[in-house]
């Protein structure tokens, strides 16, 4: 499974509809201070399904609308869609491709569609527990969590290492279960 692009429209400083490809081998984003390259890492946990707005540095989720500019107008609707190279099956899906896509409009209201289709939070949550690319996995590591990890109590340790493992799901499921 790989990463095939990111499309961002409206989203914090990308007011205009912009798509980056991720070709074969390593992709690195350059740019002066405030140009975006932290938004964009914002995007694609946002499009996981990322729920504290704090940790995407605003306030409320609406925040991560485009919020205009001395040339452009704030817009009402942020969506990201993260596209995914699904050929080796490594996600439980038929498709060989599968669009993630989120959006969210001024009103607080907010939508999920996989490959097209409505689904709810915990479909896309479901769908990458355990495969290292769910919004709390380390796929994504920022400033300060390499020190987190390593001044975290015994008990957050050991979810680290369950998510890395892939047990977490297993636990997950036998709690709703053991709740029903
Ligand atoms: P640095 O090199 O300093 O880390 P960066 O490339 O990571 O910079 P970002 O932090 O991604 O830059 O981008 C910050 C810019 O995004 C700021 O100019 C900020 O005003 C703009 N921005 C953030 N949220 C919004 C929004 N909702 N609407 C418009 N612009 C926004
Ligand atoms: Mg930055």
């Amino acid at each position: 499974m790989k990463l095939k692009s990111l499309t961002l429209n409206g989203f914090k400083s990308f007011a205009e509809k912009t798509t980056i490809e991720f070709r074969h081998g390593l992709t690195a984003i350059v740019g002066p201070n405030g140009s975006g390259k932290s938004n964009l890492i914002e995007a694609i946990r946002w499009v996981l399904g990322e729920q504290s707005a704090k940790s995407l540095r605003g306030s409320k989720m609406p925040d991560v609308i485009f919020a205009g500019s001395t040339k452009q107008q704030a817009l009402n609707r942020a969506e990201v869609e993260l596209l995914l190279d699904n050929s080796d099956h490594f996600l439980p899906m038929e498709s060989t491709e599968i669009a993630i896509d989120r959006r969210i409009y001024r009103n607080g209201e907010s939508e999920y569609l996989l490959n097209g289709k409505n689904v709810r939070l915990k479909d896309i949550t479901d769908l990458l527990l355990d495969t290292g690319l769910g919004r709390d996995s380390f796929s994504i590591i920022s400033q300060g969590k390499v020190e987190q990890i390593f001044s975290s109590k015994p008990v957050e340790r050991r979810q680290i290492i369950e998510e890395a493992a892939g047990i977490l799901k297993y636990k997950q499921e036998r709690t709703s279960a053991q709740n029903k």
